[in-house]
C-alpha cells in the first residue's frame, strides 16, 4: 500500500497494514514540510533461521516503532529516518526495512541456545 506524502496533514491518519506476517498499527502524521512521523506498534511472527545450525525458527515481534519518513533524500541522515523518493510512503517497504533490521541480529534455536 502506498500513501502520498501530500495527503498527510497534522491530523494523525490511522494505519493498519500487514506485510509478510508482520503488522503495523499506528498513525502517520505531518512532522514538517519534508517529514512525516510514523508511530505505532509492530507485531507478528517472523519466519527466520537459526544462525548456528540453519534450522527454521520463528521470532515473535511486539515492539513500538517510531520513524521519520522523508519525502526525498534527507540532508540530515539518521538511522531513524527512512527516505522515499517518489512522493509516496510505501508501507510494505517501511515494514520490510524494520524486518531487515531485526534479521540483522543473531538468533539461535532452542538446541543451539542450550549448547
Ligand atoms: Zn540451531
Amino acid at each position: 500500500m502506498k500513501i502520498a506524502f501530500a495527503k498527510i496533514g497534522s491530523e494523525p491518519l490511522n494505519i493498519s497494514h500487514e506485510y509478510e506476517g508482520i503488522s503495523f498499527k499506528g498513525t502517520l502524521k505531518r512532522k514538517n514540510a519534508e517529514q512525516v512521523l510514523a508511530s505505532g506498534e509492530l507485531s507478528g511472527v517472523l519466519k527466520h533461521f537459526c544462525d548456528s545450525c540453519g534450522e527454521p525458527l520463528e521470532i515473535s515481534i511486539n515492539e513500538s516503532l517510531e520513524l521519520s519518513l522523508n519525502d526525498g533524500a534527507t540532508s540530515a541522515p539518521d538511522l531513524d529516518i527512512v527516505e522515499f523518493y517518489d512522493g509516496f510512503i510505501d508501507l510494505d517497504e517501511l515494514i520490510n526495512s524494520e524486518i531487515e533490521s531485526i534479521k540483522s541480529d543473531y538468533f539461535y534455536c532452542k538446541n543451539c541456545k542450550t549448547n
